[in-house]
């Protein structure tokens, strides 16, 4: 199981007493104590302030000595990784004496004197002085790697510097209306020079400190979900502390844990995050923790340093959670040689958040478009599916394992991701597509068996219950499609007389007596295998709206699509997540409660007790003999026949692993 690792923010006011009465040594034994493998403390802030004597930079003003290299001392005594932490698109300091470094965004520059202020890497802030200062650091200290954050800075810019390179590249000025069909271009731009530049920082610290863990915040994971140049060495997923915390966190190690690099995910120990010294409540941190842990992720703790370099009391508690919840999963965690062997890959792919053509490439909303990814990931959740989430670049890797792929309201694929997708169902294997079908090289996927017309017909329909409940309305443009090969599985049932864009009063209307002809869900044979298509998006309106009908009509739709499942849970509430692993005698089942998380304005908490709730794990034997299931080391009874293995249990903590040993193969 990944070990512990800690990341302290720092970002000080210059005004502010650092590092006056210092305890590192302490510190880096109580973070040696806890199982902390590796921490990030800071060389320069968002202040544009370096936390070292630094010749090339600006040292904090009110610094006594060497705050960084002092707890990287402490710690590499104690046998601890440290890296350095550079602020990369944010520096106060920069901004201020060097206006022309500024970013400039559609309203102007961001930030103000004497605090934060956005720069642009592509003006000589780079090579003046973020380079010499990253070099300076690894000349000095010898750090482990390094993390650069406030990665904005590869987003829209407006400043002399890329007006200018944009003009040479394309002979037009940046176009600031968002229609302007030149935004793709812009966009596209913006990506490729971004990449590079990421790419050319990462070969620059390589150069100097070979085998250097270079990590650059967000950039990889699930916002810019593609293959990062070689340098890099790590993705940091770090989602919004604002919002539900405890599954967005199980959907962050979900993608990191397919990723083709080690994966850091980065929840705070606070209740509002980052700004905050209240602390989350234990149960979130550990709900938090074993999420991340379940999928084989690494936990990196979002929390503060004492400006006087020590840690603060909150710290203390937070590690002694944590620890406690390290230990006692790693007894029971499987062993690094087994596999995680997900039946349901859900497909993410880069144009979920950058669009089909790249034009909203770190244009400051991506998180808004990560809705699509979030309700595919809780409704295969609810539904007790064992699922995980795959970026695009990554899927031919996993393909081959998989009972089932979906592809979760994608807008385009690449036209190498379409040939492996086909060639897996031509092979046998499952797809579900779900919404409108996506476009390959501008053209929609053309073989489902279905042909969508170009208009929506309805922006809400019903769809048919799997046994005696009322129709399930989902929400979302309905398009009629012609079936040219696919046959309709449950035709969609159009509210009472409605018309695609009006509105009964303020809400939608009642279903019809009687369904439409047209397909809310069709298959089609394609080669040994099936592709079905639910075109409406379900999953951005589970997202929204967390329809429980939804879940239970999914759930039944899992249950009949036919496509070999290793393992899944039936349970009543949802919100059990199920993560499986196998080795060649034994099927681990990682369970996480995530119940009982409370909004309460934007900020998640949860407070226990945790409810009791019943599931049934389903396993395959696939013609296997069991010799015993087991939890916490307690013998537990189950029930056997041909199809499947069923464990009834209660959960009733935040963690659970059920182990079950085959006596032999068939
Ligand atoms: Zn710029």
């Amino acid at each position: 199981m990944r070990l512990l690792a800690w990341h302290f923010d720092f970002h000080t006011p210059g005004y502010v007493r650092v590092n006056t009465n210092p305890d590192v040594a302490s510190a880096a034994r109580a973070l040696r104590d806890a199982g902390v493998e590796e921490i990030i403390t800071f060389a320069k802030c968002h202040f544009g302030y370096a936390y070292y004597p630094t010749r090339v930079g600006t040292p904090h003003p009110g610094m006594k000595g060497d705050a960084f290299g002092d707890l990287q001392a402490a710690c590499k005594a104690e046998g601890l990784k440290v890296l350095a932490y550079i602020s990369f698109g944010i520096d106060g300091q920069a901004g201020e004496q060097h206006l022309d470094w500024c970013q400039i965004g559609p309203s102007g520059s961001r930030g103000r004197p004497g605090h934060f202020i956005s720069v642009c890497p592509f003006t000589p802030y780079t090579d003046d002085l973020m380079l010499p200062q990253v070099a300076e650091v690894i000349e000095r200290y010898r750090p482990d790697g390094f993390f650069f954050d406030t990665m904005g800075a590869m987003g829209v810019c407006l400043c002399e510097a890329c007006r200018k390179s944009f003009r040479e590249v394309t002979g037009q000025e940046i176009p600031q209306n968002p229609d302007d069909p030149l935004q793709a271009t812009y966009g596209r731009f913006r990506h490729d020079r971004g990449v590079a530049l990421i790419a050319r920082v990462g070969d620059f610290i390589q150069a100097r400190l070979p085998g250097a863990t270079v990590g650059f915040n967000q950039v990889g994971s699930l916002p810019y979900p593609e293959r990062m140049p070689a340098s890099i060495t790590r993705l940091t997923l770090d989602p919004s502390t604002q919002g539900p915390q405890s599954l967005a966190f199980s959907l962050n190690a979900a993608y990191g844990s397919t990723a083709d690099r080690p994966c850091d995910v980065m929840p705070t120990i606070f209740n509002q995050g980052w700004g905050d010294w209240s602390l989350s409540p234990d149960l979130l941190l550990r709900q938090v923790g074993a999420a991340v842990w379940a999928r084989g992720a690494r936990l990196y703790v979002g929390d503060r340093l004492h400006p006087q370099n020590r840690l603060d009391r909150r710290t203390q508690h937070a590690l002694s959670v944590l620890r406690d919840l390290h230990d006692a999963m790693a007894k029971e965690m499987p062993p690094e040689s087994a596999t995680l062997v997900p039946d349901v890959l859900l497909v993410h792919s880069p144009s979920a958040t950058q669009g089909e053509d790249m034009r909203f490439f770190f244009d400051g909303r991506v998180r808004d478009r990560l809705g699509v990814i979030s309700g595919a990931h809780h409704l295969f959740l609810d539904s007790g599916a064992n699922a995980t989430v795959v970026g695009e670049a990554f899927l031919e890797k996993r393909i081959d394992r998989a009972g089932l792929v979906v592809l979760p309201e994608v807008p385009a694929l690449a036209p190498e991701t379409e040939e492996i997708l086909r060639s897996y169902v031509e092979r046998g294997g499952h797809a579900l597509i779900v919404g409108r079908p996506p476009r390959v090289g501008g053209q929609p996927l053309g073989w489902l068996g279905l042909s969508f017309e170009e208009d929506p017909w309805q922006d809400h329909i019903y769809v048919p219950p799997w046994g005696d409940a009322p129709e399930v309305l989902v929400r979302g443009d309905f398009y009629r499609a012609a079936l040219t090969g696919a046959e309709v599985i449950c035709p969609a049932i159009p509210a009472w007389d409605a018309r695609h864009g009006h509105r009964y009063g303020w809400g939608i209307g009642p279903a019809c007596e009687s369904p439409s002809p047209y397909p809310a869900l069709a298959c089609a044979s394609v080669g040994a295998g099936k592709v079905w298509t639910f075109g409406t998006p379900i999953l951005s309106d589970y997202a929204q709206s967390g329809n429980w009908q939804q879940a239970v009509w999914w759930k039944g739709l899992l249950d009949r699509m036919g496509f070999p499942r290793r393992a899944f849970l039936e349970c009543e509430t949802g919100g059990v997540e199920l993560v499986v692993y196998a080795d060649a005698r034994t099927t681990w089942a990682v369970l996480v409660h995530h119940a009982v998380e409370q909004l309460v304005g934007r900020w998640a908490r949860s407070v226990g007790p945790l409810p009791a709730v019943p599931v049934r794990l389903h396993v395959a034997p696939l013609g296997r003999r069991v010799r015993q299931v087991l939890a916490r080391e307690q013998v537990l009874r189950f029930t056997v026949d041909e199809d499947a293995l069923t464990v009834p249990l209660v959960m009733d903590s935040v963690w659970r692993v059920v182990r079950i040993e085959w006596e032999q193969f068939v």
